[in-house]
């Protein structure tokens, strides 16, 4: 069976792939086992080379890319711009940090001489998402290839082209034949790579779902999982906050990527005195979003990756509708062959409706009522994911507090969206998985931490 990829825009076939045989699969896995051998001898300065030359490719492809992911998955080009820049960073930050992150530690013991080593581990298995489908290979990859590992990614299978652009590019940049492959399969192949005796361990950065089949598969071979997973990241507006910084930036964080984002800012607890006026700010800035042609500049929101999944969202927001949560803006399918959703405000949202309970993935926003600062840190927490939380105080000491001591979160933010940034680990607790991503964190997660003990 071929796989498809659709223009979310139009509904159009833009190509169609010929999956991957599993003889070809198993070949490509063994000649990059057989790659890592050399890769692993590669010094940081000849890695860091290759590396640059990747953020330079990147840079110098950035609209050609961005164009990539606006036909294949509906992201407005501007965004896409940005996301190609990020990657660019990312490349740049693992080139000039990857030697220090990476450094052998000394440790003073009663031995002659004891230190901790970071050694490669071989070829990790990436299974990647569609909302970022270059940012989330690259936090991936950079990290990867600098600590001396090979990657093969399995990307959705909605953007194999972005897929195998990047597969172009790492090989434009010099690297060595098969430090990086994609392999075109789709999801139902993967235990198989899995199982594959090559396969050192696994990243996933999914939904929920798929991330616990490949945590049993993999936990079943005692291959090490990164699971970057699913979030309903609560945002506070307490009393005492700046109502128009709080009102713009919760907008803008729920409209991250058409709002198909895992730290999308999905939930707003509103103190109850400024309820009102919150909503009213927050609804006026949802509406002066421009829904449109991804390819045009002026457009804020394309449409959603695919119709299923922004059908699945349209049930979600009618079945909180019909538990008692009141529409303020959006809520409807447009006409078309497309698959776009509207900005859409539920407030009165309350647990037991899905807005208040599950991931909403797409460009709709829960307004809830807190009575008071407790409450609303215990609804906050209420919830099964824990990616990332933000607190809007003018009083920085509160909200500091509460950030650092009673969000149950990865990462929580003060007067600001929540975003990932090299410089800094980026991952999740509870439904949203385990492990690390980026920073000096991140590019320990695939390597065998040795200890060396001389008597
Ligand atoms: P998804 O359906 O879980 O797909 C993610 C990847 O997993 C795709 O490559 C998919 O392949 C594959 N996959 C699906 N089912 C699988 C299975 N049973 N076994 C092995 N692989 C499987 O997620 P999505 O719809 O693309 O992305 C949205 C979700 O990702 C949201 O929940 C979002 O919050 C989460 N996300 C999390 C982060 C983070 O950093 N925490 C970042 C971005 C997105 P196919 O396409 O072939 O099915």
């Amino acid at each position: 069976m071929k796989i498809n990829s659709t223009n979310p825009f139009d509904g159009a076939v833009i190509q169609s792939y010929t999956p991957y045989s599993a003889a070809l699969v198993d070949g490509i896995i063994s000649d990059m086992h057989t790659a890592w051998d050399a890769w692993r001898e590669v010094s940081f300065a000849e890695k860091s080379t290759l590396l640059h030359k990747t953020a330079q490719i990147l840079r110098a492809r950035k609209s050609a890319l961005a164009m990539l992911m606006s036909i294949e998955m509906g992201k407005p080009l501007k965004s896409g711009i940005t996301e190609i820049e990020k990657c660019a960073e990312c490349c740049e930050f693992y080139a000039i940090n990857a030697e220090d992150l990476l450094k052998q530690e000394l440790v003073s013991t009663d031995a002659r001489k004891s230190y901790v080593t970071f050694e490669p581990i071989g070829v990790v298995l990436a299974i990647m998402p569609w909302n970022f489908p270059f940012w989330q290979v690259i936090r991936f990859l950079a990290p990867t290839l600098m600590a001396g590992n090979c990657g093969v990614l399995k990307h959705a299978s909605n953007v194999f082209g972005c897929a195998l652009e990047i597969e172009n590019i790492i090989k434009e940049a010099g690297f060595p034949d098969n430090v990086f492959r994609t392999l075109l399969i789709p999801g139902s192949e993967v235990e198989r790579v899995i199982e594959n005796e090559f396969i050192a361990a696994v990243t996933l950065t999914g939904s929920t779902a798929a991330g616990k089949k490949v945590a049993q598969k993999a936990g079943s071979l005692i291959k090490k999982t990164v699971l970057e997973l699913g979030g309903s990241d609560a945002y506070i507006v307490l009393e005492d906050a700046d109502l128009e910084l709080a009102a713009e930036t919760c907008v803008n964080s729920r409209m991250i990527n058409s709002g198909q984002s895992c730290i999308a800012a999905k939930r707003f607890i509103v103190a109850e005195p400024i309820l009102d006026q919150f909503t009213d700010l927050f609804v006026r800035k949802m509406a002066s979003k421009i829904m449109g042609d991804p390819a045009d500049e002026k457009t804020d929101i394309g449409p959603q990756a695919r119709t299923d999944l922004r059908d699945q969202l349209h049930e979600q927001v009618k079945a909180s509708i019909s538990k008692g949560a009141i529409c303020l803006l959006g809520g409807f399918i447009p006409e078309g062959n497309n698959a776009f959703y509207p900005p859409t405000v539920l407030t009165n949202v309350a647990k037991g409706m899905p807005a208040y309970d599950e991931e909403l993935f797409g460009p709709v926003a829960a307004i809830i009522s807190a009575k008071n600062e407790n409450q609303a840190i215990q609804i906050a927490n209420d919830s099964i994911y824990g990616l990332g939380a933000a607190i809007f105080s003018r009083n920085i000491e509160r909200a500091e507090k509460i950030a650092a001591t009673q969000l149950q979160a990865g990462s929580c933010f003060v007067n600001a969206l929540v975003k990932s940034d090299s410089r800094l680990p980026f991952g999740g607790i509870k439904q949203s998985g385990y492990g690390r991503e980026l920073s000096n964190y991140g590019i320990k997660e695939f390597v065998n931490i040795k200890t060396v003990y001389i008597g």
